[in-house]
Order: C-alpha cells, then sequence, then structure tokens
C-alpha cells in the first residue's frame, strides 16, 4: 500500500517507510455465551437492564467484511450492559470483559469500543472484590452493591442524566464524529 501511495499520490513522493504494526488486529473474535447475550435490539431500543454495570452509548460501527470505506453507523442511545453478559454460562467464579463478553455480532460491534470495555473489565474487578468477602460465587455477588460501588467510583449508570442535554432528535440518524458534541 505504502508503494502505491508513493507513486500515486504526490504528498507521499519523499515519504519513506519507518515502521507499522507488528500485528494485524482484529475487531471481533471468539466471545463466550453468558448467561445474558446482549443483542442488537437491546442496542437500538436502549433495553433497560437490572443489572446494569456499564452505561454504552457508541453507535453499532459494523465494518463490512471484504471492503474498506465508510459504512452505515445509525446514533444510538445510551444503553445497559448486563453484569450477566460477563458471566460465561456454566462457569462459577470467572468473569469475561471487554470484546470477549457476551454478545451477538451485531451487539459486538457497539459493546467492544475500548471505553466500553474499560468499564466492563472496572465491573468485572468490582463484583470480584465483593465476591471475595462474601462466599466467593460470582453470581451471588449483590447487585445493589456492586451498582454502588461503581457509582462511588463515579461510573454513570442512569441513562437519563447521561442523556441530559443531547441531541436526540439524531437518534436513528446518520452522522458524522461528532454525533454527541
Ligand atoms: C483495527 C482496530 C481499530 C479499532 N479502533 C477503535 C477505536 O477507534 N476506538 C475504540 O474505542 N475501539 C477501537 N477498537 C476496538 C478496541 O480496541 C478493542 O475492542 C478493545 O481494545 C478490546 O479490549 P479488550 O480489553 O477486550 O481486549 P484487548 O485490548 O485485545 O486486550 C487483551 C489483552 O490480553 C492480552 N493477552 C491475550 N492472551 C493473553 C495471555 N494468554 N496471557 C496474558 N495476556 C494475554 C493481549 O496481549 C492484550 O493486551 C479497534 C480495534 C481494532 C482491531
Amino acid at each position: 500500500m505504502f508503494e502505491l501511495w508513493k507513486e500515486a499520490l504526490i504528498e507521499f513522493k519523499d515519504a519513506y517507510f519507518f515502521t507499522s504494526g507488528p500485528t494485524a488486529g482484529s475487531r471481533e473474535s471468539r466471545r463466550i455465551v453468558g448467561d445474558y447475550t446482549l443483542i442488537g435490539d437491546d442496542i437500538r431500543t436502549a433495553k433497560r437492564q437490572d443489572d446494569v454495570v456499564v452505561l454504552g452509548a457508541w453507535r453499532i460501527d459494523k465494518h463490512p467484511q471484504g471492503e474498506s470505506g465508510y459504512h452505515n453507523m445509525p446514533i444510538v442511545p445510551p444503553y445497559d450492559i448486563s453484569y450477566r453478559t460477563l458471566l460465561p454460562q456454566g462457569i462459577e467464579n470467572l468473569w469475561v470483559a471487554g470484546r470477549c463478553h457476551s454478545a451477538t455480532s451485531e451487539a459486538l460491534a457497539s459493546s467492544r469500543v475500548t471505553a466500553n470495555a474499560m468499564g466492563m473489565g472496572q465491573a468485572a474487578g468490582t463484583a470480584a472484590a465483593i465476591s471475595l468477602a462474601h462466599d466467593g460465587h460470582s453470581r451471588n455477588v449483590s447487585i445493589g452493591e456492586l451498582q454502588d460501588r461503581l457509582v462511588a467510583a463515579n461510573v454513570i449508570l442512569d441513562s437519563a442524566s447521561a442523556m441530559e442535554g443531547l441531541p436526540l432528535e439524531k437518534l436513528g440518524t446518520e452522522a458524522g464524529d461528532d454525533h454527541w458534541k
């Protein structure tokens, strides 16, 4: 690609190759089947979850296979990522956060982004700490206590307050990167 740019684009005439990423990045790979699986409609409709631990907000950023360039990314409202998406079915005492959490391919196109992955990691770590102080079981963690601790650490779980001041008329429409600014 670099050689092509040098040939075809005048701006790259004097450019030289220095370095590139050591490996190709993959947006999507294996993930768990959890007690709950986040789906695209949960995001589009901002389905509320009693055990919300992260408020996601990125658009459904589904890159097309086999081609590059712009793809449709309708704006979505802040949506709930459930604690249960971090719990793999049939395994106790294991939390799975980030792009391996339980989500369909479509939903993961939103939930996998870095801020959400960080939020899931924070929730999983906090839940693990709570569980250690009790009986050590991931499914016996008090959701109220988990949410209280996250909020005390300045995590925003209240979608209504998160939506204050946002241009709600833009929901479901296409927009550039300044959509929520
Ligand atoms: C090309 C590309 C562009 C992207 N652009 C954006 C963007 O603009 N904005 C955005 O928000 N998100 C973007 N993302 C998505 C985002 O970067 C990832 O979804 C996110 O980083 C996932 O976080 P994670 O913690 O789940 O996994 P990762 O960030 O993949 O972290 C997993 C870590 O575990 C380590 N690891 C793996 N196996 C082992 C092992 N056996 N022992 C110890 N360590 C291990 C890995 O080395 C890695 O450091 C992009 C992703 C790609 C691939």
